[in-house]
């Protein structure tokens, strides 16, 4: 019998370290899939279009929209990110499992139109280390920053549309409770 791959949703607030555990991931199950979101923002130092993200144009990205091109897309800290359907699909047919990473408005859509997926939550040890964290990153501005740890505030208060929630105490512990994770999913009947 033929079976689905399992999609797997993963949200974190910015800043939470899900970027260098998802790296890991990648190492540790090199079968695993990860969608490559559309994003109208600038690419950071060191993004490549089409790894990291497909940066298009706000024209372009609403064409898709108005296309019914993404399975969801969410306007975040003033930009679009959208994940396209077709990847997303295709691997899922070809009984690939994939991981999405996408922010809680992503996953509150999804949950609302009951799309069949594992959902998944980073947390950061602290606001005050996510707040060390993105002070780290020094890519942006105060004021960005400071954007992004209300919404990361904000998004830890939704934590009941997840299925499951980790702590990124230690990012090898992280990667270790994902595999679990998506070995159990893999079991479940
Ligand atoms: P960043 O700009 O730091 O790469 O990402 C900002 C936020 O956008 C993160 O919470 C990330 O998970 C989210 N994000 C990335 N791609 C997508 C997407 O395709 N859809 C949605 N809804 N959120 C996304």
């Amino acid at each position: 019998m033929e079976s689905n791959g399992i999609v797997f949703i993963l949200s974190a607030p910015s800043g939470t370290g899900k970027t260098t555990a998802c790296r890991l991931l990648k190492q540790r199950l090199p079968e695993l899939k990860f969608s490559v979101s559309h994003t109208t923002r600038e690419a950071r130092n060191g993004e490549t279009d089409g790894i990291d993200y497909h940066f298009i144009s706000q024209k372009d990205f609403e064409k898709k929209i108005q296309r019914g091109k993404f399975l969801e897309w969410a306007k975040i800290h003033k930009q679009y990110y959208g994940t396209a359907f077709d990847t997303v699909d295709g691997h899922r047919k070809n009984g690939e499992d994939i991981i999405i990473e996408i922010d809680v408005q992503g996953a509150q859509f999804l949950r609302d139109i009951n799309y069949k997926a594992v959902f998944i939550f980073m947390m950061p040890p602290s606001l005050k280390e996510l707040e060390e964290r993105l002070n780290k990153r020094e890519t942006e501005s105060e004021n960005t920053i400071r954007e992004r740890l209300e919404v990361g505030k904000k998004e830890i208060k939704q934590l009941t549309l997840y299925d499951y929630i980790l702590t990124n105490f230690d990012v090898e512990e992280t990667v270790e409770n994902l595999i679990s994770i998506i070995r159990a999913e893999r079991c479940r009947k």
